[in-house]
Order: structure tokens, then C-alpha cells, then sequence
């Protein structure tokens, strides 16, 4: 009954793989919507822990900007040059640009323009004798005598500068110190400009340094006065060319001994103006035209604070990272910039850093993943069990199935047979009984012919109802033998004498042999005699022309062997794995033709285990098999009784 899974298994299959196939995908499904859930809520808790600090943070750079708030409003209502000092004294910004009320630059203001510039007519006298006629002595005495003259502080400064410098000319460089650190230096002369516009005083100290060695008495005293009044943003109402002019003059004279606070973001703001300056739209910070530059302004305030970018940010970083955890680390984020790295948080900042958002991140081993690995884990394994539970169910289930569609496709299988079975000695019989009943006979010698005929199926009927009500006992267990010792000789003898007639009767050559000195065996004796006559039966059945039956019984190591051999059409060595299972048969149409419902050998197994024995057969295709039956001797003389 060999052959794959019939049509109506192909359904239950499916439905099998559908019932595992099925919850594994649900399985999945749930798993990955519970880790999202659990990612979504680990994040929620560490964001309401870590809210506050972000807050914090915010506050942080709030406090920075109100610091240079302050500082701008401070410069409010100061001059121009002041304002500018003040803010950048404050620290608050590395420069800063002071406007008038409609956007022009007051500092540092660009330089009035010297081609317009004039000599006063009372110095021109002076002026032709000192460079025509490059009579310095009497251009000393002439600028002398316009100096004392001269009711305007600006003429009488520019008369004295001259004297100075005529004086120096024919060097007579004590009076011309003098004029430049004491005469030039008195309070009515401070405001005082030359032609090009620039404050005569500062000048004139200048010059006096340039002339004097650094051991002169008055050297360390003028240096001291020069510094001073270079960096008074009050008093010293320079031009910012002038000052940055006079102060790296200063530099390069006194390196060691001085330094301006000021002069760098002099510089920068100039650069700044020269390079551009648009009036900033709206107060805030924003980036200025000067790359690695922003500007930051207030409502209502003139100036414009210049911002160092990079120095800014870390600054900015330096305040928030005091009001953050060590756990979090924080990005500013410009406005319209996308966030490429998703933050952890993100929080707006206010009107001082307008469209800037603050972006934290975790640092270190991300929570959220180590958290939703392990949930990973757990989940994973869960669902293989769950998975492999359904798995063995179903495969169980499924095996369960499978095995009562078999049975049933067999006890169909198995109805047909036996049908088939009681149907063909019937038939045979009735055929005979008709030919008698109407006469159709020759002699006497036909007639005994067709009774010996009819006894013989009916022979063959009775061993096949015979096998089947073992096969049903045995199927409810209610085998029942009675054991008694019994001779093997005597068993071969019974089942010789009842297949002798019928074997010989087709010129089949039966030989049976059984050595009288064997050793009785605990038997019940009609089951073994049907175990000899299933074997006999087959052989007789399954061996084509010119059949050779041999049944022998003999004692192999210390058991006693029944043995069936037969010339037959042998069997493979799957068939022979499988002949003694129920409703097993090689090939069922040559079972059928012969007679067999697969029940025999499961039938020749049962009773010899039974006894306590075994069977086992050795056959191969085309030349035979060989059947034996191996069963214990019996004990002493006495019997085993009383089992099955
Ligand atoms: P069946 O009633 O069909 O003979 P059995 O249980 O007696 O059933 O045997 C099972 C199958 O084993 C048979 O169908 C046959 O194919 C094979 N078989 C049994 N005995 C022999 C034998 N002596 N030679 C070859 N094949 C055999």
C-alpha cells in the first residue's frame, strides 16, 4: 500500500501551515508593535527627566544674552567713542559699531577727506620760509611769534608743532621736547587739530617719544602720558584711524611696556565698515557681513556688538553645560538648518537667539536601544516558544490526522479486500455446486474431483475467516492462548499435513523435516500451527512455476527455529522492513490475484512475540525468502501455562 498523500490531504496540509504560519505572524506583528510601544515609553520617561534640564539650558542662554543686553543699554546714551569702549571693555563682544539716528556710521567714523584741507593763512608765512625756502631757524621764530598771536587753540597748537619741528630740524631737541610734552600739552590745547583734522596733542607726544632715547628723564613719564591718553575714550576724542594709527606707532616704540585693550576690536569695527554695514533689521542676533562674524543688537540702541562666531558658541556651550546632566550633550541648531542626527530634545530659544533651537542628544550608550535589545530578547525568545509550541502542536495534531486518514483509506482498502477474499472461494464453490446440482459430471471420479474442489475453498475460506477474527482479537488485545509444551515435530507434522495435498497437487516440491530429539517449546499449539501455515501459505502464493517449499524446524542456540523457505519472487529490502506491518502488501494487485489481504505475517508476528519469540526474514528479488521463527525451549519438563 505504497504511495504519496492523496488529493483530500493536500487541504489539511495547508490548513497546517496556515495554523503555524498564521500565529507567527501575529506573534511578529505583536512583538514589533510592543517594542515600539516600549521604545515610545522608555523615551517618555527620559524626557520628563531630562525636560527640566533643557529648560535650564534654555535659561542658560537667556541669562548670556540679558548679560550683553545690558551692556548695549549701558552704551545707550553715551558719545559714539565711549559706547564703543564701554562695550567692548565689558567683554561682552569682541568689537562693536556705533550709529547715528539715520543708520550712518559714527564710530569709528571714516576719515575726513585731507585733499581739502588748508593751511591758515597766518601759519603760511612760516610754512614758505620752513619747506621753500628751508630756513628752519627763522621759520621757528616766525611760527613763534603766530603761536603767541593766535587767539584760536587749533592755530597756535599748529604753530607750536611747527616751531617743534624747526626746532628739531636744527637740533636743538631739548626746546623742542619741551614745546611737544609741556607747551603742547596744556588743557586749551587738547581739542586741538591740525589741517588733517587729527588732535595736535597726542601727536606731538608721539613725536616726542620717537625723538627721545628710552633713557631721556621725561621718557617713562611722556610713554605713560601718551598710554593714557590713547586709551580715554573720554577725554581724547581721537578719530578710531588716529587712535589705531598712535597706538601701533606706541607699539613699535615701547613693545614691552605697553598694550591697548582696544586696539583689536578698533580694527575689527573698521574692517567691519570698510567691508560693509547694513543697518541690522530688527534686534537679536544675526550674521553679519564679516565671515566668522555675527552681530547682535537691541531695540532702541545705536550700537551694533560684534561677535566672534566660534568664540560665541563656546561660550554659549560653557553656560548651558553647567545646567546640564553629564548623561546629555548639547548642538545649537541656526534657523532653517534641518537637525541631521535626530535629537533626543529640541527646544525653541527666545527673541535673543530668534530661530535658533537647542538640540540635545544622549551621550554614550543609547538607552532607548540597549532597553529595546533586551525587550528584543525577551520578545524573541518568547515568540520561539510560542512559535515552536504551536509548531509541535500542530505537527502533532497534524500527525494524528494523517494517521486516521491512512487508517481509514485502509479499512476502506481493507473492506474491498476482504470482500473480494470471501467472494472468490463462494463464487468458486457455488460454480460447483451448480455443475453438480444440474448433472453436468462424467463420472463418479468428477464428482469426487469438484467435492474435493469445493472442500478446498472452502479450506481456504475458513483460514481466511480464521485470520481475520485473530486479527480482530488481536486489535482488542483479547488474544487468549492456552500454553502447553508442545513437540515442534508435531507442529511441522499438523501444518505439513495440512498444505501437503494442496502443494503437491501442482507438482509443487514440499519437503518437511523436524529432528524427533528437539526440545519441546511452551506453545499454544493451533497459533503456532496457523503461524506455519500464514508462511507456508505465502510461499506457496508469492512462487511462480516449478515452486520449492521447504519446512524445517531445528535448535539454533538453544532456541528452537521454524523455518519457511521458498524459490519465490523475493522481496526488496524496503517490502522486507515493512511485511510485517498491518495491511502491508508489496505489490496488491499480485496480492489480490492470489489471494491476501495484508494481514498474514502482521498476524505470524503477533502470536510468535506472544510466545515470547521472534520472527525475521531474509529475502532478495527473484530468488527467494527465507521466513524464521524463532521460540525459546521450554524449561525442565515441566510447562509454562497460564499466559495471553
Ligand atoms: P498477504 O495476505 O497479502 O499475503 P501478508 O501479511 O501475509 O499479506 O504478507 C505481506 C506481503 O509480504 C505480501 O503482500 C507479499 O507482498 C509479501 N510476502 C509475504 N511472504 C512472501 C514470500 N514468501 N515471498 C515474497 N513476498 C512475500
Amino acid at each position: 500500500m505504497e504511495g504519496g498523500p492523496s488529493d483530500r490531504a493536500w487541504p489539511l496540509l495547508l490548513l497546517l501551515v496556515a495554523a503555524v504560519l498564521v500565529p507567527t505572524a501575529g506573534l511578529l506583528w505583536f512583538m514589533g508593535a510592543a517594542m515600539r510601544n516600549e521604545r515610545l515609553a522608555v523615551k517618555q520617561k527620559l524626557e520628563q527627566a531630562y525636560r527640566p534640564a533643557l529648560t535650564e539650558a534654555a535659561h542658560a542662554v537667556r541669562s548670556y544674552w540679558a548679560e550683553r543686553r545690558s551692556v548695549l543699554e549701558r552704551a545707550v546714551d553715551q558719545p559714539p567713542a565711549r559706547a564703543f569702549a564701554t562695550v567692548v571693555r565689558s567683554g561682552a563682544a569682541r568689537a562693536a559699531v556705533v550709529l547715528g539716528e539715520s543708520g550712518q556710521v559714527l564710530y569709528p567714523a571714516a576719515e575726513p577727506d585731507l585733499a581739502a584741507a588748508t593751511l591758515h593763512p597766518a601759519l603760511a608765512e612760516a610754512a614758505r620760509l620752513e619747506f621753500a625756502l628751508d630756513q628752519p631757524r627763522i621759520a621757528a621764530i616766525a611760527y613763534r611769534q603766530v603761536a603767541e598771536r593766535a587767539g584760536s587753540p587749533d592755530i597756535r597748537a599748529q604753530a607750536l608743532m611747527g616751531q617743534a619741528r624747526c626746532l628739531l630740524k636744527v637740533a636743538d631737541t631739548a626746546e623742542a621736547i619741551r614745546l611737544l610734552v609741556v607747551e603742547l600739552q596744556q588743557p586749551d590745547l587738547r581739542r586741538a587739530t591740525g589741517t588733517n583734522g587729527r588732535l595736535i596733542a597726542p601727536a606731538a607726544l608721539l613725536r616726542a617719544l620717537q625723538v627721545m632715547e628710552p633713557g631721556y628723564p621725561s621718557y617713562r613719564q611722556t610713554l605713560d602720558e601718551m598710554v593714557l591718553q590713547l586709551r580715554d575714550y573720554d577725554n581724547w576724542p581721537m578719530s578710531s584711524a588716529e587712535r589705531r594709527f598712535l597706538m601701533r606707532r606706541v607699539l613699535e616704540i615701547a613693545p614691552q611696556v605697553t598694550t591697548f585693550d582696544t586696539l583689536e576690536a578698533e580694527e575689527l569695527a573698521s574692517e567691519f565698515v570698510a567691508r560693509h554695514l547694513a543697518a541690522p533689521e530688527g534686534a537679536g542676533l544675526a550674521p553679519s557681513a564679516m565671515p566668522g562674524t555675527w552681530q547682535f543688537t537691541i531695540a532702541n540702541s545705536p550700537v551694533v556688538a560684534l561677535l566672534e562666531r566660534a568664540q560665541t558658541l563656546r561660550e554659549l556651550e560653557a553656560a548651558v553645560a553647567q545646567a546640564l546632566p553629564h548623561q546629555l550633550h548639547i548642538a545649537f541648531v541656526r534657523p532653517g538648518v534641518v537637525v541631521g542626527e535626530e535629537p533626543f530634545l529640541l527646544t525653541t530659544l527666545d527673541e535673543s537667539m530668534p530661530g535658533w533651537r537647542l538640540a540635545a542628544y544622549l551621550r554614550g550608550e543609547d538607552p532607548l536601544a540597549s532597553r529595546a535589545e533586551h525587550q528584543v530578547a525577551t520578545y524573541l525568545w518568547t515568540g520561539l516558544l510560542l512559535v515552536g509550541l504551536v509548531a509541535g502542536t500542530v505537527l502533532l495534531v497534524g500527525r494524528a490526522a494523517f494517521h486516521q486518514m491512512k487508517l481509514a483509506r485502509l479499512k476502506n482498502d481493507f473492506i474491498a479486500t476482504v470482500t473480494h477474499e470471501l467472494k472468490t472461494p463462494l463464487c468458486s464453490m457455488r460454480v460447483l455446486v451448480d455443475t453438480l446440482l444440474e448433472g453436468n459430471y462424467r463420472d463418479q471420479r468428477q464428482v469426487r474431483e469438484y467435492l474435493e474442489l469445493m472442500a478446498r475453498e472452502n479450506e481456504r475460506l475458513s483460514r481466511l475467516i480464521d485470520n481475520f477474527l485473530s486479527f480482530s482479537r488481536m486489535e482488542r488485545n483479547k488474544q487468549a492462548f492456552s500454553f502447553r509444551p508442545v513437540e515442534p515435530r508435531e507442529l511441522v507434522e499438523a501444518a505439513a499435513d495440512i498444505v501437503r495435498e494442496r502443494f503437491e497437487a501442482v507438482g509443487c516440491a514440499f519437503t518437511a523435516e523436524a529432528n524427533g530429539e528437539l526440545p519441546a517449546v511452551e506453545a499454544d499449539r493451533d497459533a503456532l500451527v496457523t503461524v506455519l501455515l500464514n508462511l507456508l501459505d505465502n510461499a506457496y502464493k508469492y512462487s511462480t512455476d516449478d515452486k520449492r517449499i521447504a519446512l524445517r524446524a531445528f535448535a539454533d542456540d538453544g532456541e528452537i527455529c521454524f523455518q519457511v523457505q521458498d524459490n519465490g519472487i523475493g522481496m526488496r529490502r524496503r517490502a522486507v522492513r515493512r511485511a510485517f506491518d498491518r495491511f502491508y502488501q508489496v505489490d496488491q494487485s499480485l496480492s489480490r490475484s492470489v489471494g491476501g489481504c495484508g494481514l498474514g505475517l502482521s498476524i505470524v508476528k503477533f502470536i510468535v512475540e506472544a510466545h515470547g519469540g521472534s520472527v525475521d526474514v531474509e529475502s532478495r528479488p527473484g530468488e527467494g525468502s527465507t521466513f524464521t521463527v524463532r521460540l525459546p525451549a521450554a524449561q525442565g519438563n515441566g510447562a509454562r501455562r497460564g499466559r495471553g
